[in-house]
């Protein structure tokens, strides 16, 4: 993310659709060529949340600034913001130069610039030769390649891209996911992207917004929403987590000590936390080991395989502990024979790894 300036601000934004309420308060500061991912489960508020950005929805309550000026109000068409949609929105009766071409000729460029833009923007997104052909004539990564092509060519200050991919089959989504970042970094634009797909907002996004019930309940790195999740929700929305219950022994500083199944083990400790309360802790499936030996490690539970199938490049094993809750591992293959179904296993993490979070589960 190359500077800090702050290009977006979303302050206080609400949305009420009848009696739905979609938005429920949001606050969020987009920095200039930052690319970021408004992430969540469907009917959270992602498109509404952009479309009030475009100007093609008023909020209820709240207000949006684009480079310091309040266009809370100001029509679509006069912010110097672009959207790429999921289903292309393609003028099927142009072809590809003139669809690409459209938004500059609207804005009555001379024609021999427009042809320099238009093939700057071919080459960007590796569609020479294809000029004459009609969106009917082209794959749908090809299409998405044209709409992206004609929302950058007009050079806004700020794309907003909702599920774009989503239409793609898997492998042209990841190629696709790889040219979009590259795109973004090279013309430094700011990205806003809506996506359901956590696997998809990891490696592209400088920062996620974790949205749920029209609210931002994480605003991170994707490493920090990933290692340090805040809550329940979070710790099981991206990646594959046990939330484990433990119940607090004692609070020393920084380090807590949690009985887990009869164990007691240290974790790092959370402000919040009293002693003899149960709390969850987060621990993903790839951070626990396995052992059919004794561990010498301050942070290990025992209990008994009871599920272990291969699974191409890993082993997913579950083990149950004496309280009954159960643990999902995944180890890659390459490690130490797999125990026995039915025999006592050690289960064991770096301290790192179990990130204490706070219950949301039950609320929506
Ligand atoms: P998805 O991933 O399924 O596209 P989303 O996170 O983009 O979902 P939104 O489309 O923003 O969610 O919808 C948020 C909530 O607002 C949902 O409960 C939805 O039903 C409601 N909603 C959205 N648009 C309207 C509308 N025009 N009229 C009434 N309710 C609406």
């Amino acid at each position: 993310m190359p500077e800090h300036k702050v290009l977006l601000s979303l302050r206080g934004l609400r949305k009420t659709f009848d009696t739905q309420e979609a938005l429920d308060g949001l606050d969020l500061d987009v920095f200039e060529g930052e690319f970021i991912t408004l992430l969540g489960p469907s009917g959270c508020g992602k498109t509404t949340t952009l479309r009030i950005i475009a100007g093609l929805e008023m909020p209820t309550e709240g207000s949006v600034h684009l480079d310091g000026q309040d266009i809370t109000h100001l029509a679509p068409e006069k912010r110097e913001v672009n959207t790429v949609f999921q289903n292309y929105a393609l003028f099927p009766h142009m072809n590809v130069y003139k669809n690409i071409a459209y938004g500059l000729a609207l804005r009555g460029m001379d024609k021999s610039d427009i042809k320099r833009r238009v093939n700057e923007m071919l080459d960007l997104v590796q569609l020479e030769g294809y000029e004459k052909r009609m969106p009917s004539q082209l794959s749908g990564g090809q299409r998405q390649r044209v709409a992206i092509a004609r929302s950058l060519i007009l050079s806004p200050k700020l794309l907003l891209l909702d599920e774009p991919l989503g239409a793609l089959d898997l492998q042209l989504r990841r190629q696709m996911q790889q040219e979009l970042k590259s795109m973004q970094q090279l013309l430094c634009i700011t990205f806003i992207y809506i996506t359901h797909d956590q696997v998809e907002a990891l490696p592209m996004s400088d920062r996620i917004a974790l949205m749920r019930s029209g609210r931002f309940v994480q605003l991170d790195t994707p490493k920090g929403l990933y290692e340090q999740p805040h809550t329940a929700f979070a710790a099981s929305f991206i990646g594959e987590t046990n939330l484990v219950t433990a119940r607090v022994e004692a609070i020393k500083e920084k380090e807590v000590l949690l009985n887990i199944a009869g164990f007691t083990l240290p974790c790092y400790c959370e402000d919040w936390l009293t002693p003899g309360e149960n709390i969850l802790l987060s621990l993903r499936a790839e951070r626990i080991h396995l052992s059919a030996l004794p561990v010498n490690t301050p942070c290990r539970v025992t209990g008994e395989l009871i599920e272990s199938h291969y699974a191409g490049g890993e082993r997913v094993s579950l083990i149950r502990l004496m309280d009954g809750q159960v643990l999902r591992v995944r180890a890659t293959t390459e490690s130490e024979a797999e125990p026995e179904l039915g025999s006592t296993v050690y289960a064991w993490w770096n301290q790192l790894s179990g990130v204490i979070v706070r219950d949301d589960r039950v609320s929506s």
